[in-house]
C-alpha cells in the first residue's frame, strides 16, 4: 500500500480480506498519514517505510501540529515506531511481485520519497498530472525542487499516480516536468 490518508473502511474493502505487507509513505504531511494509526492496528504486520525525515516529523508532530488547528485534524502520531522503518534514497525492496524502489524527492517536504514499484511511479504530492507540489513550506524548497525535477525526468515509468490529481503517463509527466524546469 502507498500512502495513509483513506480511512480504514475503504482501504479494507478495496484489500477484500487480504493483508498488507508494507505500507509506504510519500511524506509526513497529515492528509498522506492521518489514518496510519488505525491501518498500524488494523494490520499489525505490516511494516511503514519513509523517508527518515518523515520518521522525526511523525515523532514530533511538529508540522502538523503547525497546521492542525488550521484543518481541524487532531495530529497523528504513531502510537508505535516498532513497524516504522526509515529508507535509504536508491534502496530496493522485493516484497512478493513487487520491486519497490525508493527515490528520494525533496522540494515540497525535506521528507519526500517517490516510489517506483514494477514500473508504475507513486509520486505523492511531488508530482501531480499538469503540476508540481508548492515549495514554500521549506527552506529552500523551490531549488530542492528543481534538482528533483531533473532527477525524476531521467526516471522510466508507464504510469504515474499521485496524491491529489488523476493518474498521468509518461509522457504527460515528461511534459509537465519540462514545464516546471527553470
Ligand atoms: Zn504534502
Amino acid at each position: 500500500m502507498v500512502e495513509a490518508g483513506t480511512g480504514i473502511a475503504g482501504v479494507k474493502k478495496a484489500l477484500s480480506g487480504k493483508t498488507p505487507e508494507a505500507i509506504f509513505l510519500t511524506h509526513e504531511h497529515f492528509d498522506h498519514t492521518y489514518h496510519l494509526n488505525e491501518y498500524m492496528t488494523a494490520f499489525p504486520t505490516a511494516k511503514v517505510y519513509c523517508h527518515p525525515a518523515t520518521v522525526t516529523e511523525l515523532e514530533t508532530g511538529d508540522f502538523n501540529n503547525a497546521i492542525a488547528p488550521f484543518t481541524g485534524y487532531p495530529v497523528a502520531v504513531p502510537k508505535s515506531f516498532k513497524n516504522i522503518h526509515a529508507m535509504t534514497d536508491g534502496q530496493i525492496l522485493n516484497i512478493g511481485p513487487f520491486e519497490i524502489s525508493a527515490i528520494f524527492s525533496p522540494g515540497h517536504s525535506h521528507g519526500c520519497v517517490v516510489y517506483l514499484i514494477n514500473n508504475q511511479l507513486f509520486t505523492g504530492d511531488v508530482l501531480f498530472r499538469t503540476s508540481v507540489g508548492r515549495q514554500d513550506l521549506i527552506p529552500n524548497g523551490p531549488a530542492l525542487m528543481q534538482q528533483t525535477l531533473r532527477m525524476l525526468q531521467k526516471i522510466k515509468f508507464e504510469t504515474c499516480y499521485n496524491g491529489h490529481s488523476e493518474q498521468s503517463t509518461y509522457a504527460q509527466q515528461q511534459k509537465n516536468i519540462a514545464d516546471h524546469l527553470e
